[in-house]
């Protein structure tokens, strides 16, 4: 069973939220049934659909992950799939961070703007980077798995992988048990795209009720810098590496993505669209769940370039607003925090301000100055979240490709969802 015409149908369900949405703004909350429709029903299913998703998180990466470290049986091999995507995530993230502050320092969004925040836009002390490390390491692998801590788990399932590829014929029953519970499990993803449409239409009206455009008018300036620099990251950057690294066509890339990418947009959250993402990158474009299942999950978590993207251009437009000269090396600093900083967060709706903040104190710009680019954040956060999915699965593909672990048939073969 796969459902078809499900991008067509995402795509009608966005439209559609776009325009009640925009209409319910429109209208106001005076007018009967409005506020019903944006305080009481989108916020219901759209949680529901989420609630939904991130409901397949867990145990889909801890079976994929088994069965793709245990049928992976070479732990040198392991390795070094392990190094090459770490190091393609953070190379692609410092790349995103470093061209979004040339061309913030280019384009000068922040020069000439009257910027005054008396904002109550909160700070949330970061952690010290010794309990972010420490906290990659599980001790209960039960309250990892219960509290959703995505590196725990994926920590937690490697080593139990690789235990079964140790055990002999014990580990080679547990795989098949694991292997099927992570075909059933794949299955649940494809029933809940079923419903996706109406989640997507939830979320995108809310949205849309509550945003309208006038926060983009005062803001225009950086809302479009933003925008440009993470739709030149997708296309040219993305593009461009994907050629090179593997040879294939990023078009093709790009349309058997481009129901992922709606589904980031809507969700906002790289880990709620992740039981997708693996779906897609395995079944369709045809990397192996032997690095699928280890990439995906991965990237989710500390890939995040379109977040970068938003720190790079946010830094520049707040120094230059206040007229506080950052220096090289302070923007050395930027593109050495937000490549980090991804490490430790969740890809969930709005923690690329939580991450500014973070960049901000390492530099010496004022905190509560992010209140002021609080009011646009969310549609941006939408966009970048479609550039953090995309980015988990261009590495993916590539890492596939040159470790003989890619399927040339499945990505040649037409999307039929
Ligand atoms: N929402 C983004 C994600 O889930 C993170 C962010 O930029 O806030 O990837």
């Amino acid at each position: 069973m796969n459902p078809k015409n499900l991008t067509r149908n995402i795509l009608l369900g966005m439209g559609l939220g776009l325009i009640v949405g925009v209409a319910c703004n429109r209208l106001g909350t005076d007018v009967p049934g409005v506020t019903f429709v944006v305080d009481g029903l989108f916020p219901l299913v759209g949680r529901i659909f989420v609630k939904s998703l991130q409901l397949l998180v867990v145990p889909l990466v801890l079976f994929s992950l088994i069965c793709g470290t245990a049928s992976l049986n070479d732990l040198r091999r392991l390795g070094r799939i392990g190094a090459k995507t770490v190091a393609f995530y953070l190379g692609t993230t410092a790349l995103a961070v470093g061209s979004a502050i040339v061309l913030g320092i280019l384009l000068q969004p922040g020069v000439g703007f009257n910027l005054s925040y008396e904002s109550d836009f909160a700070v949330r002390s970061s952690p010290p980077l010794a309990d972010v490390i420490l906290g990659i390491f599980p001790s209960n692998p039960f309250q990892s798995l219960a509290e959703g801590k995505m590196l725990q788990v994926i920590v937690f399932s490697i080593l139990f992988g690789i235990a079964m590829c140790l055990a002999g014929e014990a580990g080679q029953r547990v795989l098949r048990v694991a292997s099927d519970l992570n075909e059933v499990v794949m299955k649940l993803v494809i029933l809940l795209m079923l419903v996706a449409p109406f989640g997507v239409f939830a979320l995108v009206g809310r949205t849309f009720a509550q945003e309208g455009f006038t926060a983009i008018l005062a803001l225009g300036k950086y809302f479009f810098l933003v925008l440009g620099a993470l739709v030149l990251h997708l296309f040219v950057t993305y593009g461009l590496l994907f050629k090179l690294g593997t040879g294939l066509s990023p078009m093709r890339l790009m349309r058997k993505m481009r129901k992922v990418q709606l589904f980031a947009f809507s969700t906002a959250s790289s880990n709620a669209t992740l039981p997708l993402t693996l779906e897609t990158v395995e079944h369709q474009l045809g990397v192996k769940p032997s690095v699928g299942s280890f990439t995906i999950p991965l990237g989710a978590t500390i890939n995040m370039d379109g977040t970068a993207i938003l720190q790079g251009v946010a830094t520049v437009f707040i120094a230059q607003a206040l007229q506080i000269d950052v220096g090289v090396q302070g923007y050395l600093m930027v593109v050495l925090m937000s490549t980090l900083a991804s490490i430790g967060t969740a890809g969930v709706p709005g923690v690329g301000l939580i991450m500014l903040a973070m960049v901000f104190q390492q530099v010496g710009l004022p905190v509560a100055a992010i209140g002021v680019i609080y009011g646009v954040d969310r549609l941006l956060d939408m966009v970048r979240t479609a550039v953090n999915v995309t980015g988990d699965a261009v590495v993916s593909v590539i890492v596939a490709k040159s470790e003989g672990e890619f399927d040339q048939t499945v990505f040649d073969a037409v999307d039929e969802t």
